[in-house]
């Protein structure tokens, strides 16, 4: 690990548990599909859908034919299903590597057609309905009519009908119930006609732990997989988070009262301070919103951010951690000794949702698997003892940092 500036460990053994919570919560009828768009919730889709696939997962989600091809490329031979929709110039790459494709209207219904019939393949679609979420998917009242014109063409296969759910209670537009009401509706419609094929499905993470949704053939579950309990959740308080995202102390020095620290000097300090340098800043997902307002672990202890969040770097008053030293570990996200930040609370400290805050971690952040609790690898050794002792801690920064084997 020391010659990494910043990792995110992913603790693969919690995503098979949280897999298991989930599985344990569907029964054996209902299938998982994990949504492993943005790079997995910025895990690593490919690692993460491997291991998904041992744990018993037997479909993934993604958003775009480039993260679809890259699980093919990564030998992922489970259907794939690009959630949303392509632009045409995706189509040909899709059929060829037998891509799942979400559908929504009779103009995209023709282009496949045709595509799959001049490359001489079959077309997998999802029929998508819009039942409430005002995106994509087609309006109800149309959706049979396209249904009929997927039975009819040669080189359409119809794998599933979906929808998605905007809100799980609805608070300020329609909720899951009426959502499943309309969704209901088509459905029956489609069995009369006997049009339905594949699997139906509708319920996300918050579908699903909100007890509200019914789960049809199929869960696609994303942000609870990677242990966020999802919002309007009624149970999953045992979920695990799955990354951590660690850094290292790179610079120590003593600031007298009246310094300030960052960008624009947005802190002073108030009495002489001791400030952290961490090689960490919004391009590997710390938000600029924590500027001021974030904390990060060391030693088991809480550190305010102080100053600006900037590109590379960020910048914590440690004037309170007994015994820190360059090279220590900093959490800022994840668990340090007793203490612990989770994604949800990161995101609510920087004014955003936990799917964003995982996301932007960025690609210089190295993602480091881990299967901690399965026999036969290695556990998780995130302390190091940098043994510098007491010594000022400016010369201590500048000797760790030329001694540091990198
Ligand atoms: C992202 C996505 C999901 C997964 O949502 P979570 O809230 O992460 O469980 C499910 N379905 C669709 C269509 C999506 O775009």
């Amino acid at each position: 690990m020391d010659a990494y500036r910043a990792w995110a460990d992913v603790d693969l053994d919690a995503l098979t548990r949280n897999l298991a919570v989930i599985r344990n919560a569907i029964g054996d009828k209902v299938e998982v599909m994990l949504v492993v768009k943005a790079d997995a919730y910025g895990h690593g889709a490919v690692a993460i859908a491997h291991h998904a696939t041992r744990a018993g997962v037997t479909a993934f989600g993604v958003g775009t034919s480039t993260e679809a091809l890259e699980l093919r490329h990564g030998g992922i031979c489970a259907p794939i299903l690009v959630l949303g929709t392509i632009v045409d110039e995706e189509v040909v790459a899709c059929l060829h590597h037998d891509i799942h494709i979400g559908l929504h209207s009779m103009n995209r219904c023709r282009t496949l057609q045709a595509a799959a019939r001049r490359q001489g393949r079959i077309a997998r679609v999802h029929l998508n309905i819009d039942t409430g979420m005002g995106r994509l998917g087609v309006l109800p009242e149309r959706a049979v009519e396209l249904l009929r014109e997927i039975q009819a063409a040669s080189h359409l296969e119809l794998a599933g009908i979906m929808t998605h759910i905007s809100s799980p209670k609805g608070d300020s537009c329609d909720g899951i119930a009426s959502q499943t009401a309309r969704f209901e509706s088509v459905l029956a419609d489609a069995r009369a006609e006997d049009l339905v094929s594949g699997w139906v499905h509708m319920s996300n993470s918050a579908g699903l732990f909100s007890g509200t949704s019914p789960l049809y053939d199929c869960v696609r579950v994303g942000i609870s997989a990677y242990g966020v309990v999802p919002k309007d959740a009624t149970w999953g308080s045992d979920l695990d988070p799955v990354m951590s995202l660690r850094t290292r102390i790179i610079f120590l020095k003593d600031l007298p009262a009246g310094s300030t620290v960052g960008y624009d000097g947005t802190w002073t300090a108030a009495g002489k301070r001791r400030i952290a340098t961490l090689p960490v800043g919004y391009n590997d997902g710390v938000p600029w919103r924590l500027s001021n307002q974030g904390e990060v672990l060391v030693r088991g202890q809480r550190a305010p951010i102080v100053g600006r969040v900037s590109m590379d770097y960020t910048t914590i008053d440690v004037t309170d951690i007994k015994d820190v030293n360059v090279d220590d570990v900093a959490t800022l996200i994840g668990s340090d000794g007793d203490e612990n930040l989770l994604l949800r609370d990161v995101a609510k400290c920087a004014e955003t949702i936990p799917y964003e805050i995982a996301c932007s971690i960025g690609k210089r952040v190295a993602r480091v698997f881990r299967t901690p609790n399965t026999p036969g690898t290695s556990t998780c050794n995130q302390k190091r003892d940098s043994g510098e002792g007491e010594e000022d801690a400016q010369d201590t920064a500048d000797e760790s940092l030329a001694t540091s084997p990198r």
